[in-house]
C-alpha cells in the first residue's frame, strides 16, 4: 500500500493528524527534500528507510514503490503542502495502477492556506473578490495558452502565484498589462510556517524589486489583489439582518 500525504507547508505540526499517523506507521518514506521540512521526518519509526525524491526520476519512485510493496511494505510518498497543487502525484497514481499498486491520498495545508494565516487575510473578501486563481508565471514548464497570466488578469480576481518568485519581471508585466491597477497591493510570503517566515507586503508595480532587495529566490508565494486591501463589506452570513436557514433576522 502506497499513502501519498500531503505533509503541510512547513511547521512538522501543520500535518494532519491522519498524516502523522501514517508516517509513524510507515515502513518507507519517500519525501520531496527540495520543500519538505526535514523536521517531518521526526515522526518516522526509527528503522524506517527514507529517500529523498529531489534526486530521483519518476521511475526510482516508483521502483522504490515497487519494491516495497513486493516485501509487504508500507510506502508513504511525502509531499509538501497539498498533493493536488503542483504535485506531479497524477503520473505516479497512474504507474501504480498500472503495476495493481493500491494508493490513497491524504491531503495537507497548501502553502496557499499557510500564506494567508501569515498574512492573517481572507483571499475572499464581500465585494472585493469571490475568486482564487491559482496559478505560475509561464517559464520552463509551459502554461495553456488561455491560461497566460495577462488573459487570467482580466478578472481582477485574488491571484495566488506558485513557483513565479523568479519570474516577477513577467508577472508585474503581464498582470498590469492584463487589467491591474500598478499600485494594486501584492505580498511575498516566504517560506509560510517555517521558522524563517518572512512577510513582504508591497505593490504589483514593486513586487520585483522587493523580492530582490529581500533576497527571496524561492519557497515563496506572490499574492496579488484588493483582498489585501482595506476595504471590504461585511458578509451576509453574519449580518443581523440578514435571514439563513439557522437564523431569523433581527427586526
Ligand atoms: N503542493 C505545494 C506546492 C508545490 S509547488 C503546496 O500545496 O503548497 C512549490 C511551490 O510552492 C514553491 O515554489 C512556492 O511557490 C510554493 N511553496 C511551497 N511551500 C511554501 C511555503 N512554505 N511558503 C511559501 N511558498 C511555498
Amino acid at each position: 500500500m502506497v499513502h501519498f500525504v500531503g505533509a503541510g507547508c512547513g511547521a512538522p505540526d501543520l500535518i494532519t493528524v491522519r498524516g502523522a499517523k501514517l508516517l509513524s506507521e510507515a515502513d518507507v518514506i519517500i519525501y520531496a527534500g527540495s520543500l519538505v521540512n526535514p523536521a517531518l521526518l521526526a515522526y518516522a519509526k526509527e528503522d524506517c528507510e527514507i529517500h529523498d525524491s529531489a534526486k530521483m526520476t519518476l521511475e526510482q519512485v516508483i521502483e522504490v514503490m515497487k519494491s516495497a510493496e513486493a516485501q509487504g511494505k508500507t510506502t508513504v510518498r511525502l509531499h509538501t503542502g497539498d498533493s493536488s497543487i503542483y504535485g506531479a502525484v497524477r503520473e505516479q497514481f497512474d504507474k501504480l495502477i498500472e503495476l495493481g499498486i493500491e494508493y490513497d491520498v491524504c491531503p495537507g495545508v497548501s502553502s496557499m492556506s499557510g500564506a494567508a494565516a501569515a498574512l492573517k487575510a481572507e483571499y475572499t473578501l464581500p465585494e472585493v473578490s469571490q475568486t482564487v486563481i491559482v496559478t505560475r508565471m509561464e517559464g520552463r514548464t509551459p502554461v495553456p495558452e488561455k491560461e497566460k497570466l495577462r488573459l487570467l488578469a482580466s478578472h481582477g480576481a485574488t491571484m495566488v502565484l506558485f513557483l513565479s518568485v523568479g519570474l516577477l519581471d513577467g508577472v508585474q508585466r503581464e498582470l498590469m498589462a492584463g487589467g491591474y491597477a500598478p499600485e494594486t497591493p501584492a505580498a511575498i510570503v516566504y517560506k509560510a510556517s517555517w521558522p524563517d517566515e518572512k512577510i513582504f507586503r508591497c505593490r504589483l508595480c514593486d513586487l520585483k524589486d522587493t523580492a530582490e532587495k529581500n533576497n527571496v529566490k524561492k519557497t515563496a508565494l506572490i499574492l496579488v489583489g484588493h483582498f489585501l486591501g482595506d476595504e471590504y463589506a461585511r458578509s451576509k452570513l453574519y449580518d443581523p439582518a440578514f435571514t439563513t436557514e439557522f437564523r431569523e433576522a433581527e427586526k
